[in-house]
């Protein structure tokens, strides 16, 4: 009875495993339509229609309207905003004036806010086949403190050499060329102290739709006499509220010897009237011919834990929390010894899980984690495995690929979870984490003990660690390997071993991505040790196969909500790979989430972030 659950779940991953790639041309195709709906803006809620342009002519891109700054009789930026949700603007001047005041609103309703910031950034080398491939890579990941000047913690030790320095106070402030993580973390608003018409011009552009929401897009340019380092590009601003949803663009004028970075900034609705930033897309380089330029690398930007309760120690001291007491033992007798271990195991177990995700680092339980765990039950079913508590499995938020287990918690992150190719290697991956408990070689038992739960969420790598020896896993690996071939995974192990083979071509340049921070790496030194008899398995790497994927960029499979850290498994439909530059293993690509309201429940599709650079372009 409990077989036909795998072949279930064998059918829902199958669909998903085509590929990713998939949202990228969808997005490209939804960004045409976009400008022109001009017939439906008219009708739906009459706004900023009646400004001029938009909604008789359907090429929108007409007259650029009268939007910019020649408007200093509108000088009622206080008046307007109480007006601010029934009345309509009727002019784009207005819109200008509601969507300056909501930035406002945003920056102040954020600033109590602490989010997760996550920067993962690969150096790009030109590859004659398959065109920009990285090099090498950097990884930042710190708490962001949205208050006053804006600033980050790190996670990560090594990091705050390099960031000593403080950085700038303020957004208005210079940064360096160097990957300062916070200079990712930029765009999260435009212009947080001066985001004005004395600052700026406005320019109305065209309409369009960004996924389900219809936007107004706009230019914003620093006048002359701004200063330095201001925001130069373009705001979508969606219709009802006027939000901004997007900005794209850099800062300008650059200090003499740093350059400001390009960047693709995207908010999403995750609370009834504020949409909070999300993913930052950014870029640099050039190869086409004749130039030369050093400095090429891509950059994703993640934001979640908006929701995290600031970890202030009154805070941490005073959570206690009682649960119901129960007693559901029959014979109301002591543990034996063997029961005392195993709950003290749980207790462990349960410390570290809880913790982990009040740090902002686990996904709360939720619907991939079903996935995961049809998954490790499939091992198990067919391995006969009977263990005393069922295997739980949890999702790591962040990008290195990693996968570690605490009692009888099998944890993987968001970026394993990524780009692994299909079931068969996602099975492979929890098969080393569950021979771990099968074998026996618990960690963790010493956080057993609450005081070692106390510690900043910034010292969550300082103190939590569930690395194994060497004897231990070289142990899990062969048991891995014996519970594959008994599973019904048995038969696909050539993908497991593609996968392997991929993840090697890589490892030498990836080293970030590799480099782990809770459990043992699968990969040092540039060699993958992980499940290493599976290695030789399957064909050998072929780019010029366009259906053999071995591995699938970052972004493509897990959809992270950024207010509550709640992830799920992303349904997009697969996208034809049309050459060898489309496979894009291990990379990272540019957002492209589809844009939805609050409370609209999103299409099952609805993709989160990846998108390719079409091959065409
Ligand atoms: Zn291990």
């Amino acid at each position: 009875m409990r077989t036909w659950k795998w072949i279930l779940t064998a059918a829902l991953l199958a669909s998903i495993s085509v590929t990713t790639i998939s949202a990228a041309a969808q997005q490209a195709a939804d960004a045409q339509p976009s400008a022109q709906p001009s017939a439906p803006d008219a009708t739906q809620t009459a706004q900023p229609s009646s400004a001029a342009p938009a909604p008789s002519t359907p090429a929108a891109q007409t007259a650029p309207t009268q939007v910019s700054q020649p408007a200093p009789e509108q000088q009622v930026p206080a008046a307007q905003p109480a007006a601010a949700p029934a009345a309509a603007p009727t002019t784009m001047d207005q819109v200008v004036n509601l969507f300056i005041q909501r930035e406002h609103g945003l920056i102040k309703m954020l600033s109590n806010r602490t989010p997760v910031v996550e920067t993962y950034l690969q150096n790009l080398t030109n590859d004659a086949q398959l065109g920009p491939v990285p090099s090498a890579d950097h990884y930042f990941l710190g708490r962001m403190d949205m208050g006053e000047s804006v600033d980050r913690k790190d996670y990560l030790k090594e990091q705050e050499t390099g960031f000593q320095t403080r950085l700038m106070g303020g957004f208005q402030k210079l940064f360096k060329v160097q990957y300062q993580p916070l200079g990712f973390s930029w765009m999260v608003y435009a212009d947080r102290t001066d985001f004005d018409r004395e600052h700026y011009d406005f320019h109305y552009i065209r309409r369009e739709f960004l996924g389900d929401v219809r936007t107004l897009v706009f230019d914003v340019t620093p006048k002359k006499s701004a200063g330095r380092g201001r925001f130069l590009g373009r705001v979508w601003v969606e219709d009802q509220a006027y939000n901004i949803v997007r900005l794209n663009g850099t800062y300008f004028p650059a200090p003499r010897n740093s350059f400001f970075f390009h960047m693709d900034s995207w908010r999403l609705n995750l609370i009834p009237g504020y949409w909070v930033p999300s993913y930052i897309y950014s870029e640099e380089g050039d190869f086409s011919a004749g130039v030369k330029n050093k400095q090429a690398f891509k950059a994703q930007t993640r934001i979640w834990g908006y929701d995290l309760k600031k970890g202030d120690k009154d805070d941490e001291l005073t959570q206690i929390r009682v649960d119901s007491v129960k007693d559901d033992s029959p014979t109301a007798q002591d543990a034996s010894p063997l029961q005392a271990e195993r709950e003290w195991q749980q207790q462990a177990e349960d410390n570290v899980v809880e913790r982990l995700t009040r740090a902002g680092l686990l996904a709360p339980a939720g619907d991939l984690d079903r996935i995961l765990q049809t998954v490790v039950n499939n091992l198990e079913v067919t391995n006969n495995i009977d263990l005393p508590r069922p295997v739980r499995t949890r999702v790591l938020l962040t990008s290195p690929l990693e996968t570690f287990s605490v009692g009888n918690t099998i944890v993987i992150s968001r970026g394993l979870v990524d780009v692994l190719p299909d079931e068969a290697s996602l099975a492979a991956v929890l098969s080393h984490e569950l021979a771990h408990i099968v074998l026996g070689h618990n960690l963790g038992s010493k956080f057993a003990f609450n005081d070692r739960m106390l510690f900043s969420d910034e010292g969550t790598y300082q103190n939590l660690g569930f690395k194994h020896i060497p004897e231990e896993e070289q142990a899990a690996d062969k048991k891995a390997v014996e519970l594959l071939k008994n599973s019904p995974y048995a038969q696909k192990l050539d993908n497991v071993g593609l996968f392997l083979k991929a993840l090697q071509l890589r490892a030498g340049s990836l080293s970030a991505l590799l480099t782990t921070h809770l459990g043992n790496p699968l990969a040092e030194g540039g060699t993958v040790n992980r499940l290493s008899a599976l290695a030789t398995q399957g064909p050998a790497l072929d780019n010029n196969k366009l259906d053999q994927i071995a591995a699938l960029p970052l972004g493509g499979r897990v959809k992270v909500n950024p207010w509550d850290d709640k992830a799920e498994m992303v349904k997009a439909a697969p996208v034809a790979i049309t050459s060898a530059r489309d496979k894009m293993p291990f990379e990272v690509t540019p957002f492209y989430p589809r844009l939805a309201r609050f409370g609209t429940n999103v299409a099952p599709n609805a993709a989160p972030t990846t998108a390719a650079a079409n091959s065409g372009n």
